[in-house]
């Protein structure tokens, strides 16, 4: 059988020369930039675009969008992979999860020619940054209880509602927002995808104050009857679930490869100080105790890393079988990190919590990928109900 001519998803389990080479790059340019880049900006209230200028003026912001729209042709699976290198080079990711990752997707997969050639080449070349916003305050984890809404005025549409804890506005040029069609009869119906930009009338934000994760913000939206051309909507008026799962597909994996390049630093700095701290007679690495916390980091690294590179093959086959693999890949990549980043901070002792070792400054962002875009329980309630068949417990 000629494998190359069959449609299933195939994993390479060695690094093609040509991801070996975008690795390369991508490091260079993200270390050119200090290992304190990210925090420096985030201390001068500054989005990190001159870094995403870099990485894009390269390539790397549309590496998975096809080439005719001017990205490189390489999918998700070479998209995790810059992620996974930029996290893990101690920059910040966020643009290439949810322009990239998220708009790229679902543009490429649902927009019409005419919406391709005026956002998604701009998407692909970096120079145009979307944002994403689904979660509302009162909805949270129940997305079908979203209310932000679009409804019909004229030629367009007018959209109300609010958002909360979306990220990386400040930098973006415009939003993809998630709303429901109101129906002239007034019951609110299938989700649709709205491209709203940043300075559009009635747009308005606020900050929500976090702790450190990156440079980028997080805000709450109103929309106060802003106005959206017809030629603004992603795939109709109810394009409902199957188009925003290609981007929340992509979102999964993306984060996933966020938290496996967090894994990788935090393990990076840890075996660092342990061979090098010195209190009793052996470096601390020599400890048992020292060491296995960090072993089992990397036992459960390299199985996220296996299990988001298979996803992202799954996606970029068009199988449908990503759904579960997206969720697998980023509830064990938030683990891995979470547990990498906690083992480091424990090696580090006292420095694991300076912002000098820079250890404890990727606390809140591993942590946070528990959390978002998608807790860690509603993934195990999809794999309960959807990959074992138990009845739905919510
Ligand atoms: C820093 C930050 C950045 C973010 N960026 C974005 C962004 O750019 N765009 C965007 O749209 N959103 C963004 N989010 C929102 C994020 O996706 C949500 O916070 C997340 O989906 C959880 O929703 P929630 O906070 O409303 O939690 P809730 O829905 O209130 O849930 C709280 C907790 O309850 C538990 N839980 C809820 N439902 C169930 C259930 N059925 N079964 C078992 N347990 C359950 C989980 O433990 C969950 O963590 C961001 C959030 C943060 C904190």
């Amino acid at each position: 059988m000629n494998l190359a001519l069959d449609n299933r998803a195939l994993l390479p389990l060695t690094p093609s020369p040509e991801e070996l080479h975008v690795r390369e790059s991508v490091r260079r340019i993200v270390t050119s930039f200090g290992p304190r880049y990210a925090r420096e900006c985030f201390d001068a209230g500054i989005a990190p675009s001159k870094l995403w200028a870099a990485l894009a003026s390269h390539g790397f912001a549309g590496v998975n969008i096809s080439e005719e729209w001017g990205g490189g042709g390489m999918g998700l699976s070479m998209l995790q992979a810059v992620i996974e290198e930029t996290t893990a080079s101690g920059g910040p990711a966020l643009m290439f999860v949810v322009s990239s990752g998220i708009a790229g997707s679902v543009l490429e997969r649902h927009g019409t020619p005419e919406q391709k050639e005026r956002w998604l080449r701009g998407v692909a070349a970096g120079t145009m940054k979307m944002a994403f916003a689904i979660t509302e305050t009162d909805a949270g984890t129940n997305a079908h209880n979203m209310r932000t809404e679009l409804r019909r005025d004229g030629d367009g549409y007018l959209l109300s509602g609010q958002k909360t804890f979306i990220s990386g506005v400040e930098d973006a040029g415009a939003v993809l927002v998630v709303a429901k069609f109101r129906h002239p009869d007034g019951e609110l119906g299938a989700p649709c995808l709205a491209i709203v930009d940043v300075d559009a009338p009635g747009f308005t934000r606020t900050p929500i104050a976090v702790q450190y994760m990156w440079p980028d913000r997080h805000w709450t939206l109103h929309f106060d009857d802003v106005l959206v051309e017809s030629d603004r909507l992603i795939g109709g008026e109810e394009s409902g679930f199957g188009p925003l799962f290609d981007g929340l597909n992509p979102e999964r994996v993306a984060i996933a490869a966020v938290a496996n390049g967090v894994a990788r630093l935090a393990l990076e700095k840890a075996v660092a100080y342990a061979n090098g701290r010195q209190v009793w007679k052996t470096p601390i690495g020599a400890h048992q105790a020292v060491q296995h916390p960090l072993a089992k980091a990397k036992v459960e690294l390299e199985l996220a890393r296996l299990m988001t590179q298979k996803a992202a093959a799954l996606y970029d086959a068009g199988d449908p079988a990503a759904a579960e693999a997206s969720n697998i890949a980023k509830y064990a990549a938030a683990d891995a990190a979470t547990h990498a980043v906690d083992a480091a901070i424990q090696t580090h002792g006292g420095n694991g919590l300076t912002l000098e070792y820079g250890v404890s400054d990727m606390y809140w962002l591993a942590r946070l990928l528990r959390i978002a875009p998608i807790n860690a329980e509603m993934v195990l309630n999809f794999v309960a109900q959807h990959s074992l068949g138990l009845p739905r417990s919510y």
